[in-house]
């Protein structure tokens, strides 16, 4: 994996020195600076949803609002639309069945 770009990434960071937050649930993005990740909302403060901040796949921090793969891993880091689009399924989440109990257990 090349890391040609990895300069590219400094500068950046030189020159902005901070990176978004994104909410996943309405969209709405901050700013952050490194030195102050600590006092980085956790949830959005006008919808209270979760603010995405890194990437959850390889933890890389972001720079723009509109990121939905990873800068780095290339992984998806939320769904392309928020809730103002298409709702985010929160059920539905596939049940397992337990397996088949084993009388010898
Ligand atoms: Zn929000
Ligand atoms: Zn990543």
């Amino acid at each position: 994996m090349g890391k040609a770009s990895d300069w590219l990434r400094e500068e950046r960071r030189k020159v902005l020195g901070q990176w978004v937050a994104v909410c996943v649930d309405c969209g709405g993005g901050r700013r952050w600076f490194e030195e102050f990740e600590d006092q980085v909302d956790v949830t959005c403060t006008a919808c209270g949803g979760a603010m995405l901040r890194r990437c959850p796949h390889c933890n890389e921090p972001f720079s723009s609002l509109f990121a939905v793969d990873c800068e780095e891993c290339a992984k998806p880091m939320r769904a392309a639309t928020t809730k103002i689009g298409i709702p985010i399924r929160k059920q539905g989440a596939v049940t397992f069945k337990p397996p088949r109990e084993d009388p010898d257990a």
